[in-house]
Parts: C-alpha cells; sequence; structure tokens
C-alpha cells in the first residue's frame, strides 16, 4: 500500500446501496473502521456510510429501516443480509457527561464529517460507488506508517472525549500500530475527563483490548499514563510489587504477560480476564520473612474478591463475572502424585468439568509468565491423565449423579432438612472414595446408617 492510493474496492451490495442513493440525489461514503481495515487487506468488521441525507430522507428510501440512534443522526438499513449503519454528515460538540455528544451538527461535507472523528486512520472516506478516497488528514500516509495520530490537537480532542485515549490504546493493541507521541503527552492531563465516560464505554474498549493480539500493549501505555490507575486500581496497585523467590517479575507485568499468553494461545474472553487479575490480592495478602522472601497466603480469595469487584463496577455479564471469579479462585491447585482417585474426584466436582481446560490455560498462563518461557508441554499432562482416568471409571461428579435422591430417601424415612442436605453429601463422598458404592440399595443402606449415626 502506498499514500498515494486513490481508491479501495467496494463490495457489490454496497455499490447497489450506492444505487439507491444517487436515485434521489444523495451521495453516500463508507467510513471508519471499515475503510481503515480495507486499507489493511483485512475485512471488515461492520459497514458504516456517512450521507448527506438526513435521516427521514433514508428511511423513505430503503425498506426496512430500524431507527437506532435518530438523535445523532444515525439509522440502521438491513440490506440483503447486511445491517448497515448510515449517519448523516455531522460535527459534534463536546461530550460534557463523557457519553454522549452534547450537541450534535448536521454538517454539509464529508470534510467537516471526517474532522470529527478520532484518528487520522479512521478519518477516511470512500464515496461510493467507486471507492474514491476522501482523505483530508493523511491517514491513508498513518495507516501505512502504522501510526495512531489525532485528528487535530490530541489534548482539544481529548478533552472533547475521556474515551479517547483508551481507544488509541485499544487500537495500538488491536492493529499493532504505535501511538503518536503527543497521545501519550495528552493523556495525563485528560484523566479528569476520562474519569466521567460511562463504565459501559470503558468496558468495551476493555473488552476489545484484552481481545487483541497484544493485551499488553494497550496495559502497558496504560500504566504509563496513569490510566491504570484510573481505571482499574487493583492492577495499579500491583506495579513494583516484586515477588523474588518464586517470579521473574513484579505482580504487575507477570499480569500482563499472562494476559498476553491467554491471547496467544487464542483463550475466551473469561480466561484472558481471569489471567490478567489473578493476583491483583497479592498487595494485600503481602508478608515477607527474615529472609526477605515474600508470600501470598490466600491471595487469590482477595483476587477474587477484587475481580469481582472491578468487573461487575464494569458492568460486565454476572456469568462473564461468576466464571471468572471461579477460575482465580480455584488458580492454586497443586496436584501430587500421592492423590487417591477420591482426591482427583474432588478435585474434578470442585472446579466443574466444564471448567477444567480453562482453568488449565490459565495455569499455563501463570506458569508463562513467571519467566515469559513457554512452560513444558507436559505441564499439566499427568494430572490430565488422572482426570481422563477416574471420569472413565465414574462420572458421578455431584448429587444429581447419585443413584439415589432426596424423594428415595424420604420414602425411607428420611425427613427433609439439614440431614438430608448433609446425608447426600456424606453419600457423595462415599461413592468418591468407592463408585462401586453408587447403587441405589447400596446407598440407601449406608444413608440409614449415617442417619442413625447423626440423630444418636
Ligand atoms: P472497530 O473495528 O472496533 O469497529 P471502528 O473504527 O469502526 O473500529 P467504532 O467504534 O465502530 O470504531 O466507530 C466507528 C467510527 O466512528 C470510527 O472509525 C471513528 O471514525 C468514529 N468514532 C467512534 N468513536 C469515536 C469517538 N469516541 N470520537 C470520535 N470519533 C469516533
Ligand atoms: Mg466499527
Amino acid at each position: 500500500m502506498t499514500s498515494s492510493i486513490s481508491s479501495i474496492p467496494i463490495a457489490p451490495v454496497l455499490k447497489e446501496m450506492a444505487d439507491v442513493f444517487k436515485a434521489h440525489g444523495k451521495r453516500a461514503f463508507l467510513v471508519g473502521g471499515a475503510v481503515r481495515d480495507i486499507l489493511l487487506k483485512k475485512k471488515a468488521a461492520d459497514w458504516d456510510l456517512a450521507t448527506d441525507a438526513l435521516c427521514e430522507e433514508v428511511c423513505a428510501m430503503f425498506r426496512r429501516v430500524i431507527r437506532t440512534g435518530i438523535k445523532h443522526g444515525t439509522v440502521s438499513v438491513l440490506y440483503k443480509g447486511h445491517t448497515v449503519e448510515v449517519t448523516t454528515f455531522r460535527t459534534d460538540g463536546a461530550y460534557s457527561d463523557g457519553r454522549h455528544p452534547d450537541s450534535v451538527r448536521f454538517a454539509t461535507t464529508i470534510e467537516e464529517d471526517l474532522s470529527r472523528r478520532d484518528f487520522t486512520m479512521n478519518a477516511v472516506a470512500a464515496e461510493l460507488p467507486l471507492g474514491n478516497i476522501v482523505d483530508p488528514f493523511n491517514g491513508v500516509g498513518d495507516i501505512d506508517r502504522k501510526l495512531i495520530r489525532c485528528v487535530g490537537k490530541a489534548e482539544e480532542r481529548f478533552n472533547e472525549d475521556g474515551l479517547r485515549p483508551l481507544r488509541a490504546l485499544r487500537f495500538a493493541s488491536v492493529l499493532n500500530f504505535k501511538l503518536d507521541d503527543a497521545i501519550i503527552k495528552a493523556i495525563p492531563a485528560a484523566l479528569d475527563i476520562t474519569a466521567r465516560v460511562s463504565p459501559e464505554r470503558i468496558r468495551d474498549e476493555f473488552e476489545k483490548i484484552l481481545l487483541s493480539p497484544k493485551p499488553s500493549t494497550a496495559l502497558q501505555a496504560m500504566a504509563q499514563t496513569g490510566l491504570m490507575h484510573l481505571l482499574f486500581p487493583c492492577l495499579a496497585d500491583c506495579i513494583g510489587v516484586e515477588q523474588k523467590g518464586y517470579h521473574s517479575f513484579d505482580v504487575f507485568t507477570h499480569s500482563v504477560l499472562a494476559c498476553d499468553y491467554a491471547a496467544h494461545i487464542n483463550a475466551g474472553k473469561e480466561v484472558r480476564l481471569a489471567s490478567l487479575l489473578h493476583d491483583v490480592g497479592k498487595p494485600a495478602s503481602m508478608s515477607q520473612d527474615e529472609c526477605g522472601i515474600r508470600t501470598f497466603y490466600n491471595h487469590e480469595k482477595i483476587s477474587a474478591k477484587l475481580a469481582a469487584d472491578l468487573m461487575t463496577h464494569l458492568r460486565f455479564p454476572n456469568l462473564v463475572i461468576d466464571k471468572v471469579v471461579h477460575l482465580i479462585d480455584q488458580h492454586m491447585f497443586h496436584y501430587e502424585e500421592v492423590w487417591n482417585d477420591a482426591a482427583v474426584r474432588r478435585f474434578i466436582a470442585r472446579v466443574g468439568e466444564e471448567h477444567l481446560k480453562d482453568l488449565f490455560d490459565l495455569r499455563r498462563a501463570d506458569s508463562f509468565a513467571m519467566s515469559a518461557r513457554e512452560p513444558p508441554a507436559d505441564l499439566l499432562l499427568p494430572l490430565q491423565l488422572r482426570i481422563e482416568d477416574v471420569l472413565s471409571k465414574s462420572r458421578a461428579l455431584s448429587v444429581k449423579d447419585l443413584a439415589i435422591n432426596g424423594r428415595d430417601l424420604m420414602a425411607a424415612g428420611i425427613p427433609t432438612g439439614k440431614d438430608m442436605g448433609l446425608i447426600l453429601s456424606l453419600l457423595l463422598e462415599t461413592v468418591f472414595e468407592d463408585p462401586a458404592l453408587n447403587t441405589k440399595e447400596k446407598l440407601l443402606e449406608i444413608g440409614l446408617k449415617l442417619r442413625q449415626k447423626l440423630s444418636s
């Protein structure tokens, strides 16, 4: 790609849509991430169009239109299986609530519309249907150089919208682009503005950072600019917390390396979150012996609590929070060959069979981040083989897998209540020790004996 590029290829379906605009005497431009991604020879994630047509006019042009954000000049056009966001040319005022522009003024030219956009690489338009480039801020050149640069002065643009600093770092991680020095310099002064941004907007950018190929790019830049202290204070508290004896790195570096490893093995969002947050309880749980060796007993419990607080504040869905908290809570398991089958079953039951793979991915990430070296391929093999073996012998892992249930016990005269619950969990324990006992008759017999013991 060269900065003298004058047009980009346009998908046939967008050309068809352009004909509709043209038939109504209106212009349409592909804008934003789609143009950037096409210039980078990547598949565009979604299509955003900018037009001189007003929303009502767009609604009249197409059959299926959702009025997604009329106030901001945006509608979604459903066209041949695609959802295309169409926004009237506009210029934005400041975002004083950190959420939405206070005022939206519709503009008459694409150049004016492009000037409201955050970064030069996002302020390139391609006129439809031919794809001719409109590039008033040399975004094509910056894409070529892999450089993130603000449209206009960084400090002014960050004052208008405090999310932009985080977006800049997010794009650095996602695209593997460098950040213009002016961006790094302007972030600290805009922290007050960023503090007003809604947690949901922060979360959306944070998720994109996590899902990028190398989250540490953004996370390290967050630490360098003060964004980490503002947005994720529990992680910022880990900066400089050395842990000699076990690890080569301070807790913060260890955490971002673990997150990078989770990204490297293409783990899901939850494992990436757990990798990043698994040790945030270390500063609060730290103690030091006479030789200066530090220990962090029970840090996983504090980490789980701090991670839950952070994710709740960022409005992550409960399902995600629960999974991440569980993985963090369980991450300190320590398998030894002397474990008998019952101990392996207890481990599976505690972790949950469906979480084993993720917990092992977290452990590999944790192990990698101790020395930044690929952990041995067979790091968890002995435990994995034991699990396979134990599961092939019995799959009774919870009370509901027992050959007997509460109703059976009631029919045998054991009343519902505290004892019933206790008896069922003792029966499960019995089956962990000897799966052959998982028959109705045997468990009934043992259950009745347990009942006698409990009431004597
Ligand atoms: P992605 O691949 O993540 O969708 P994108 O560049 O399309 O990247 P969006 O958040 O979808 O990002 O925004 C679409 C376009 O809207 C951006 O390319 C940019 O031109 C503009 N934009 C989005 N958010 C802002 C903002 N906070 N300030 C200024 N312009 C913005
Ligand atoms: Mg987009």
